[in-house]
């Protein structure tokens, strides 16, 4: 297919839902093959079918996979490598919030449980396709942190240490890598309206969710949320030559959301 992405492949994780579905349906206008990575394979069938009615001709693989398995990490790097004999991209985004709660309350079972998707799960993903991209001499990385990984939210202490942990592993590894043409940098993205956003407004005001999303974006400089469209961009962006001199960086994408702290 013609576009920026011609000839390349990208690996995204969380491809399900969200900021993963609309980067995998920006990506394949753009010409890009993939391997699309969820634990819910509902959500992988409604991405593929998407892309499939925008762009018929997209190659488009689907791995059911848990990105905290080692063994189902590997399964989706082998799945690249088998159909497209390269990964040219990697967005390593999938995640999850997990209960807001004071730090006195958090509970080690739920820091344990977001910690292992958003970090360890980010972790083993940089592992495995890094081999790979050091072998081929080229590539390009996108981790999901969030503004919760560059400035203190508040009631999230896994999602903070998790996001927090995902900016240095970014940093470490850029630093590692740049020398093999391979780049890696984090995106912060602020309420993005997604899923994972209208759970967490559930959480704040369960009689009223779209009361606390009004409160939520009252105090952004935007005053609105942010689209899936928007973050899919960015990511566009960055896993392209375009940002081929961009390394260990992290962008926000939150309407200036990080610039209020
Ligand atoms: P979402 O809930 O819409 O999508 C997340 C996807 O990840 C889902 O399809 C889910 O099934 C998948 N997933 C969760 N755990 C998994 C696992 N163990 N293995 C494989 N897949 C798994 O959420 P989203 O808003 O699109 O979030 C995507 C990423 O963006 C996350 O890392 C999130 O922390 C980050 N983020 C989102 C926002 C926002 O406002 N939406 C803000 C900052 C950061």
């Amino acid at each position: 297919m013609a576009g920026r992405f011609a000839d390349k492949s990208v690996i995204i994780t969380g491809a399900g839902s969200g900021l993963g579905q609309a980067t995998a349906q920006r990506l394949a206008s753009d010409g890009a093959g993939l391997v699309l990575v969820d634990m819910n394979a509902e959500g992988l069938d409604a991405t593929k079918k998407l892309i499939l009615d925008t762009a018929p001709e997209a190659k488009v693989e689907l791995v059911t996979a848990d990105v905290t398995k080692e063994e189902d990490v590997k399964k989706y790097v082998d799945t690249a490598v088998s159909t497209f004999g390269a990964i040219d991209g990697f967005f390593n985004n999938a995640g999850i919030e997990g209960k807001q709660n004071l730090t006195e309350d958090f509970g080690i079972e739920e820091f344990s449980k977001v910690v292992a998707v958003n970090l360890t799960g980010v972790f083993l993903g940089m592992q495995a396709v890094l081999k790979q991209m050091h072998e081929q001499g080229h590539g390009s990385i996108v981790n999901t942190a969030s503004v919760g990984g560059i400035r203190g939210v508040g009631n999230q202490s896994g999602y903070a240490a998790s996001k927090h942990g995902v900016v240095g592993l970014t940093r470490n590894s850029a630093r590692e890598y740049g020398q093999f043409g391979v780049n890696i940098n984090a995106i912060a993205p602020g309420a993005i309206m997604t899923a994972m956003v209208e759970n967490s407004l559930r959480q704040l005001d369960p009689e009223n969710p779209e009361e606390a999303g009004k409160q939520f974006v009252s105090v952004n400089p935007m005053k609105r949320f942010g689209k899936p469209e928007e973050v899919a961009g960015l990511v566009s962006f960055l896993l392209s030559e375009d940002a081929g001199f961009i390394n260990g960086t992290v962008v926000p994408v939150d309407g200036g959301q990080h610039a209020m702290y």
